[in-house]
């Protein structure tokens, strides 16, 4: 049997505790680190992330047929098109290019197969947009019923894109961490499993965005790995596949980890920056970057404990920088979210304030596509001519 372990204080469990989180501590678990896996090259990476990174999972029984061919995305090297790009060694890990363009599906299959491995035909998941989406049409593919619980202040146009997929949407008034524990409580008795932000075998199928990065990086580490965070589920899984790479002796060395958070939104940030080992609830709070928009992240203090283990770092950005870097990566050829141009504004800040060199391996998470929020682009200029056709020649001249 594969154990998960208490990520603070290593209390060991068979199981998923009823509150989903370790009950000596209150923190989070996670599955116990692999410390044999191997990447299987008999299995390309376009036959499927878990067949190819199979043995770091020794606990799924891989079931293709639920799969909607999710990872493998795209890793892009910047280059210099434009000034705003300080480094000279950027990649955008585009996530956007996923089947419902966050990189929310990878953890979402990992959550569907452990679902199915303990006999329980319904998934459910709390969230405000892109795991929400992601989790519906899992499980649309599945044939099985997906509850997703959303805030009641929650925009119409928000709705539409979830509910498309014919899950189960209930708008629930009240506060949102409570509704976390609550919804992982009410599904056991219910015979749902949610599959939460930063639940355990959520976070497992993060992990293969850093097996990809090091493979499409050459069998090489980055230097930095900068992470949009919110909740902290990608956090974790990233740096635990880059863990796990080491432990089983395909890598020798952990990149160093930066989480990237909008500072109006910044409670990780905060506790960083004051040397506090907790992460505080926000009481005011507001970002144009909604996805990463968390007052009090469930996995805020492991995220915490993993940067001061590994010399990392929190960083929070400008609203005025995340539209600025919305522009530069659309100026690149890649349109994300604003929560997702967090993470390059963050490599550009520290770059400018002299914190890491301009030279370094830098790969930023982008972490879901622009179209899954068009409203922002009505922060920017967008130029149009128009004329008659008898006077195209002369314009285009
Ligand atoms: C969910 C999400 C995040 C934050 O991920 P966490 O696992 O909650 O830290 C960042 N960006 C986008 C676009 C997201 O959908
Ligand atoms: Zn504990």
């Amino acid at each position: 049997m594969h154990q998960l372990i208490c990520t603070n204080c290593n209390e060991l469990y068979d199981d998923e505790t009823k509150t989903g989180r370790c009950i000596k501590c209150d923190e989070p678990l996670e599955t116990v680190p692999v410390h044999d896996g191997q990447i299987s090259e008999e299995f390309p990476m376009e036959k499927g992330i878990f067949n190819r990174y199979g043995s770091f999972f020794p606990f799924l029984d891989l079931d293709d047929s639920l799969s909607l061919g999710e990872g493998t995305t795209p890793l892009v090297h910047l280059g210099k098109v434009n000034d705003e790009i300080k480094g000279s060694n950027i990649y955008i890990k585009n996530e956007g290019m996923n089947p419902t363009w966050s990189f929310k599906d990878r953890g979402t299959l990992t959550g569907i197969l452990r679902a199915k491995a303990k006999g329980i035909k319904k998934i459910g998941t709390v969230s405000t947009g892109n795991m929400a989406a992601s989790v519906a049409a899992y499980a649309a593919k599945a044939g099985i019923q997906a509850t997703i619980l959303v805030k009641e202040e929650m925009a119409e146009e928000k709705i539409g894109p979830i509910g498309i997929y014919g899950p189960r949407l209930i708008k629930v008034k009240g506060n949102y961490r409570e509704l976390y524990s609550e919804s992982i409580r009410l599904g056991q008795e219910n015979g749902i499993y949610f599959i939460n932000s930063d639940a355990p075998y959520r976070v497992e199928g993060y992990k293969t965005t850093a097996f990809e990065i090091y493979e499409q990086l050459g069998s090489k580490i980055p230097d930095y790995i900068i992470i949009p965070t919110s909740a902290g589920g990608n956090f974790r899984g990233i740096e635990k596949g880059f863990r796990e790479l080491q432990l089983s002796g395909i890598t020798d060395r952990m990149p160093i980890l930066i989480a990237s958070q909008a500072k109006g939104c910044n409670p990780i940030v905060r506790a960083f920056e004051s040397g506090s080992d907790k992460v505080e609830q926000l009481r005011e709070y507001g970002t144009i970057a909604h996805a990463i928009e968390n007052p009090f992240p469930p996995s805020g203090n492991q995220v915490l404990r993993l940067i001061n283990k590994n010399r990392g770092l929190a960083v929070g950005v400008s609203e005025e920088d995340i539209i600025v870097h919305q522009r530069v990566l659309a100026k690149s050829g890649i349109f994300v979210q604003p929560a997702s141009a967090t993470s390059l504004a963050a490599a550009n800040k520290l770059i400018n304030e002299g914190t890491i060199p301009s030279d370094s391996k830098i790969v930023c998470i982008a972490t879901a596509s622009g179209l899954k929020f068009t409203e922002s682009l009505k922060h920017h200029k967008i130029d149009v001519e128009s004329c008659d056709i008898e006077d195209l020649e002369n314009i285009m001249k």
